[in-house]
């Protein structure tokens, strides 16, 4: 079987829905949620497929699969980014969209999860192709989009052009200029400034707060970063600024290692010159993505894709704390094995909240048409991300257990009280 069929095949043996559901179990458990609440939890409220024929620029029609998911809307309009992969399928969609729903809680942001994703190939199209493959999927998912209704925004493979084609068709179908219906878009169609940063950011300070509990000084502490599109370039440039020394940096076509530290202005340099991919970086040693997640570091930060760290590699990873840029990185059987071993690990609906957060400020300058400098989005920013630290962690010593089960058990909190309060049929 050729490479790309195999790694198509294991990823849709993984099943990341189910990793969700393993946690939503224990902190229903924990924090005695209502039991009608955890049985809407776990199931999304919308799922909508769409079947997209586009021309491609060799005049054959390629007839691609789209889906968006709606997990829930108990605390607002549902938001999440749209992914374009290979790999791309229903069940991950799924997760992701329930991450969001409890992402959004966790950062006190009035707003419900969603995901969309298209399976297909972004790397082998050209920026014609991308551009009627968008616009084909804003047409399936009109009625699904919507400012109060339900707002994408960027996620793996796609960013400020894919967002500017959604608001430009959907603006066209619906009549009426609505850059609020999608976030993540360019600066000058309304897009927040600091927001293609704030991802990173955020990881940065969830990284600086737990470090300054765990008494680790950034300055003798060594980093290994998983990843390096958004976020985890971002997140390593964020990394060197606080002093930390990024030893290990990787993407899906090479990793490398350097003891003395990882210039990471010159990786994206190089990455930006090299068609957005490392491999062939001079700055360090050839490693594999595996060495890359076991080596003697104090922190590990995996910013790439889901189910990297597994009851396979848990056992051997040596960092002291592990910070979630990617969703869904670390399966339930690794945080088993993680947690014995005493390895702190901030999770994703916590770490990678920042996005969303200067998201949902990108949505409000939207509607009141009243735009913040750079400072004001980053010095707020990192205020929300603080406060959502300390009340995942007063959370977690409350329940006496993990950052994740407390994310999601502070989550589920604000879910349960929205879903009581508005009640249904
Ligand atoms: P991106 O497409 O910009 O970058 C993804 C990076 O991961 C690339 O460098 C790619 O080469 C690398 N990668 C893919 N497979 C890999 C593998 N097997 N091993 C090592 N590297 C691999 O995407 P992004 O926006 O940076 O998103 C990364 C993760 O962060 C995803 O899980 C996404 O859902 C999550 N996330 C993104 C945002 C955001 O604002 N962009 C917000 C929250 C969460």
């Amino acid at each position: 079987m050729a490479d790309s069929k195999k790694a198509k095949q294991n990823h849709e043996e993984e099943n990341p829905f189910e990793e969700m559901i393993k946690r939503l179990d224990v902190a229903a458990k924990i924090m005695k949620l209502d039991s009608e609440v955890y049985e809407i939890m776990k199931k999304p409220s919308k799922l909508v497929y769409c079947s997209m024929p586009v021309k491609m620029d060799n005049g054959k029609t390629k007839v691609f699969e789209g889906f968006r998911v709606v997990h829930s809307t108990a605390l607002g309009p549902s938001k999440g980014g749209v992914r374009y992969s290979t790999y791309v399928n229903e069940n991950e969609v799924m997760a992701l969209a329930a991450w969001m729903t409890f992402k959004c809680a966790v950062a006190d942001i009035p707003y419900g999860g969603a995901k969309g994703g298209i399976t297909c190939d972004p790397s082998t199209m050209s920026k014609g192709e991308l551009e009627r493959l968008t616009r084909a999927y804003t047409n399936a998912m009109v009625d699904v989009f919507g400012v109060d209704k339900d707002i994408p925004a960027p996620d793996m493979n796609t960013g400020p052009q894919e967002m500017a084609w959604i608001v430009d068709e959907y603006s066209k179908l619906k009549g009426g200029f609505t850059p609020g219906v999608v976030t993540g878009k360019p600066i000058h169609l309304g897009g927040s400034l600091g927001r293609s940063e704030a991802t990173g950011r955020g990881v940065m300070t969830a990284t600086m707060e737990a470090m300054a509990k765990m008494g680790l000084n950034p300055a003798k502490c060594r980093a290994a970063v998983q990843g390096f599109g958004n976020v985890g370039s971002i997140t390593a440039k964020h990394y060197e600024a606080k002093g930390l020394k990024i030893v290990a940096i990787s993407d899906h076509t090479a990793a490398f290692y350097n003891p003395d530290g990882i210039d990471i202005d010159k990786a994206i340099k190089y990455r930006n010159s090299n068609k957005g991919v490392i491999k062939g970086f001079k700055g360090g040693k050839l490693i594999s993505n595996e060495e890359l997640l076991t080596l003697n570091v104090d922190v590990l930060a995996p910013c790439a894709m889901e189910n990297q760290i597994t009851d396979e590699n848990a056992a051997k990873i040596k960092a002291k704390l592990i910070v979630e840029g990617a969703n869904g990185p670390t399966t339930d059987e690794a945080d088993h094995i993680l947690s014995k071993k005493g390895t702190v690990v901030i999770p994703d609906i916590l770490a990678n909240g920042g996005g969303v957060t200067v998201s949902y400020f990108e949505w409000g300058q939207n509607r009141s048409g009243l735009y913040m400098t750079e400072d004001e989005v980053n010095t707020k920013a990192d205020h929300w991300m603080k406060q959502a630290f300390h009340n995942v962690w007063n959370t977690s010593v409350k329940h006496k257990t993990t950052m994740r089960i407390a994310a999601y058990i502070y989550a589920l909190g604000k879910i349960e009280l929205g879903i009581k309060s508005r009640g249904h049929y």
